[in-house]
């Protein structure tokens, strides 16, 4: 959804969106409909007696279900995300040569958009991927992936893990498998 200034310009635009599942990172996959509701406004800053800076400012809630690969075993691991934001956005290039000095920490967190307006599901993406936490286990000891075979070690052992074999037998190994095949 292109959110631009033109369809804002008249009154503020109420969102009560169901988004499908967009593409986030390799490990993260959205389950059904990602519900985002809020609203978007115009809201003019003055610069100046003349510049009058039209920018975007973005309210929503959002909520879904998603699935989060384990980082030790890769499982997916269901995960309810929820949450909300209060972002401001600025038409590209305003600030420009303006250094820091129209942005302060204080301010509200600070975007920019394109000519071409303002992409909502851009924008909650971000989001999404901001609010999930650094690392997800499927479980606190999670036991991961064996380095040599790829056995899920939750669900069993395989027969590499007691076995702790010197690098060098490993070459020897290898030469003596592929003599064989
Ligand atoms: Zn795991
Ligand atoms: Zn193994």
């Amino acid at each position: 959804m292109l959110i631009t200034p033109l369809l804002l310009e008249k009154e503020p635009l109420e969102l009560d969106e169901k988004l499908p599942a967009l593409d986030y990172t390799p490990d993260v996959r959205q389950v059904g409909v990602l519900a985002v509701n809020g609203r978007a406004e115009l809201l003019a800053e003055h610069r100046g007696p003349r510049e009058i800076v039209q920018d975007i400012r973005l309210r929503a809630k959002y909520s879904g279900d998603f699935e989060v690969l384990c980082a030790r075993c890769v499982d997916p691991v269901p995960q309810h995300i929820e949450g909300e934001f209060d972002l401001l956005f600025r038409p590209t290039g305003i600030d420009a040569g303006q250094g820091e000095r129209s942005i302060s920490e204080a301010e509200t967190e600070i975007g920019y958009y394109e000519k071409s307006g303002l992409v909502l599901e851009d924008v909650v993406r971000e989001q999404v991927l901001l609010s999930l936490p650094g690392r997800t286990l499927c479980r606190e000891d999670c036991k991961g992936l064996c380095p040599r075979c790829g056995q899920n070690l939750n669900q069993g052992s395989c027969d590499c893990e007691d076995r702790t074999v010197d690098p060098r037998w490993n070459a020897l190994a290898d030469l003596a498998s592929r003599m064989k095949s």
